[in-house]
C-alpha cells in the first residue's frame, strides 16, 4: 500500500475523550471513529488488525475441529423465552419490536439458537462430537460503556458452542477450547491467563476467564509469576488426544491464578511462595464455560445415546473478544511513541519510508523493495509522501509497524539502507536486498 493512496487520517492531538493509552492510540493512528457512544466504525488501519485477530482464531478453531457458521444479530424473542433468558437477561438486551409487533433483540450471546440449529438437525450420539462456532457481531447495552473498543455496547466475538454426549466427552471439549484459546493468544503476541472465574449469566459448573495482565485492566488479578514463564511454542498438538489436551490444560490451570471475584486469601498464600505473589490488573479476553444441559433440557435439545435412551446433550461455551482483543494488545504491547505491533497481527509486515521524495535514485529503490516484498506475500505500507522525515518517522512509530526500511540519498551511496526494529529501536545497516531476504524470513511459515 502507498501511504499517497490510503486513508489513514492520523490525529496530531490527544483526543480528550479518552482515558485510556489504547484508546488514545487508536483515535491517534486513525483506526476507528467513534459513531454513538460505544459504537465504532473501523477505518481501514483498525480494519486490518481486526481481520487479522480474527484469521488467526478461525484458523485455530478450525484446527481444533470447530465448524464455522455464521448467525443472525436479530434474534425473535421465542427461543430466548423457552431458556428463560429473556427476563432474565436485564437491560443490556437491546429489544426491538418489528412492524408485525413481534418482540426481537440484537444477540448479546447464542446459546439459544445455536441450540435450536441443533435440536432441529441432530438425532444421535453418532453425530457427535460437534462443535459450531461463529465471528459476529454482539450487542449489549452497557450502561458505561468506555474505553474505545474495550468496553462497547457494539463488539466483535467470537462464540463457540460444543454438543457431546456426557460430562466426560464435554470436559475434552474444554480442554480442547482451552489450548486452542492458549494458541491463538501466542500467535497474537500475547500472554493470556486462565484464571478461574465465576460463571455470570451464562450459568455453569467450570469455566476460565483468560486475562492479559495490564494495569489498566478492570479486573483485579492474584497469580504465581510461575505461570508467566509458560508457552504453548512449536509445541505440535493432536486435538484428538485427549490425555495431552488434559495435560496441557492442567499445566496452565495448576499454578495459582484468579480474579477478585474467586480470589482466596489464605489459599493463595498457602499454595504460593510469597516472592511469586502478583497482584495486578488484566483485561478479560476470552472465557470458556462448561454448563451441562442447562440449555439443552429446558429446550429439549436431546439425542440417543448407544443405548437407545434420549438423553440431553451436554454443552459449554466459549467466547473471545475479537474487538476487545485490539484494545488490548495495544495495551500491552506500545511505548510513549505509539503502538508496537507483534508481527502475528501487525497490520502491514513493514513500513518503507523514502528520505527524498523526488530523487530518482532513491524513488527507484523504494520501488524495487516495495516490489521484492509484494512479490514475496507480505503487505509493506510505502510512505511516498512530501513530507519531512521526522514526520515520516513520527507516523510510523505511532502506527506502529514491527519493521522499517529507511531509504535516502546518502545510504544508497554506500549501497545501504536502513532496517530498523519498531519495539527495540535498534537499526541496522544492510543492501536493499539483504533487508528484504530478512523481512521474509522474520515472517516466514506465517
Ligand atoms: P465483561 O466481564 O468484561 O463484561 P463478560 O464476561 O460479560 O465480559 P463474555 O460473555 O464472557 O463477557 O463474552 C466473551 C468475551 O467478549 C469476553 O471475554 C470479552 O473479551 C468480550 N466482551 C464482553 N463484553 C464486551 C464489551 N462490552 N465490549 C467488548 N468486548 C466485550
Ligand atoms: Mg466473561
Amino acid at each position: 500500500m502507498r501511504f499517497s493512496r490510503y486513508f489513514l487520517p492520523v490525529l496530531k492531538e490527544t483526543p480528550a475523550e479518552a482515558q485510556i493509552v489504547s484508546h488514545r492510540y487508536m483515535l491517534r493512528a486513525g483506526m476507528i471513529k467513534q459513531a454513538s457512544a460505544g459504537i465504532y466504525s473501523w477505518l481501514p488501519l483498525g480494519f486490518r488488525v481486526l481481520r487479522n485477530i480474527e484469521r488467526i482464531i478461525h484458523e485455530e478453531q478450525q484446527r481444533a475441529g470447530h465448524l464455522p457458521i455464521l448467525m443472525p444479530t436479530l434474534q425473535s424473542a421465542e427461543l430466548w423465552r423457552e431458556s428463560g433468558r429473556y427476563d432474565d437477561y436485564g437491560q443490556e438486551m437491546l429489544r426491538i419490536t418489528d412492524r408485525h409487533g413481534r418482540d426481537m433483540l440484537y444477540t448479546p450471546t447464542a446459546e439459544e439458537l445455536v441450540t435450536d440449529i441443533f435440536r432441529a438437525h441432530v438425532t444421535s450420539y453418532k453425530d457427535l462430537p460437534l462443535t459450531l462456532y461463529q465471528i459476529q457481531w454482539k450487542f449489549r447495552d452497557e450502561i458505561r460503556p468506555r474505553f474505545g473498543v474495550m468496553r462497547g455496547r457494539e463488539f466483535y466475538m467470537k462464540d463457540g458452542y460444543n454438543f457431546d454426549i456426557d460430562a466426560e466427552h464435554a470436559l475434552h471439549a474444554y480442554n480442547r477450547h482451552m489450548v486452542s484459546y492458549l494458541r491463538s493468544y501466542e500467535r497474537m503476541g500475547l500472554k493470556a491467563i486462565p484464571m478461574r472465574a465465576d460463571s455470570g449469566p451464562i450459568g455453569g459448573e467450570d469455566t476460565h476467564e483468560f486475562l492479559v495482565l495490564a494495569e489498566t485492566g478492570e479486573s483485579e488479578v492474584f497469580y504465581d509469576s510461575a505461570i508467566t514463564e509458560l508457552s504453548l511454542g512449536a509445541r505440535e498438538i493432536d486435538y484428538s488426544d485427549w490425555d495431552q489436551c488434559a495435560l496441557i490444560a492442567r499445566e496452565w490451570t495448576t499454578p495459582y491464578a484468579r480474579t477478585d471475584e474467586t480470589h482466596d486469601q489464605a489459599l493463595f498464600e498457602r499454595e504460593v511462595p510469597e516472592e511469586r505473589r502478583r497482584v495486578s490488573r488484566g483485561i478479560e479476553v476470552g472465557q470458556i464455560f462448561y454448563f451441562g444441559t442447562k440449555y439443552s433440557a429446558p429446550m429439549g435439545a436431546t439425542v440417543t445415546n448407544d443405548r437407545g435412551e434420549q438423553v440431553p446433550v451436554h454443552m459449554g461455551s466459549h467466547g473471545i473478544g475479537v474487538s476487545r482483543l485490539v484494545g488490548a494488545i495495544i495495551e500491552a504491547s506500545h511505548d510513549e511513541r505509539g503502538i508496537v505491533w507483534p508481527e502475528g497481527v501487525t497490520p502491514f509486515h513493514a513500513g518503507i519510508v523514502n528520505l527524498r521524495q523526488g530523487d530518482a535514485e532513491t524513488d527507484r529503490a523504494c520501488e524495487d523493495i516495495y516490489a521484492a516484498l509484494t512479490e514475496a506475500g507480505l503487505e509493506p505500507l510505502y510512505d511516498d509522501r512530501e513530507e519531512r522525515a521526522g514526520a515520516k518517522f513520527a507516523t510510523m512509530d505511532l502506527i506502529g509497524l514491527p519493521w522499517r526500511i529507511t531509504v535516502g540519498p546518502r545510504g544508497l551511496k554506500n549501497g545501504v539502507v536502513e532496517l530498523t526494529c519498531r519495539r527495540t529501536g535498534e537499526s541496522e545497516e544492510l543492501s536493499p536486498e539483504l533487508a528484504v531476504a530478512r523481512i521474509r524470513e522474520i515472517y516466514a511459515g506465517s
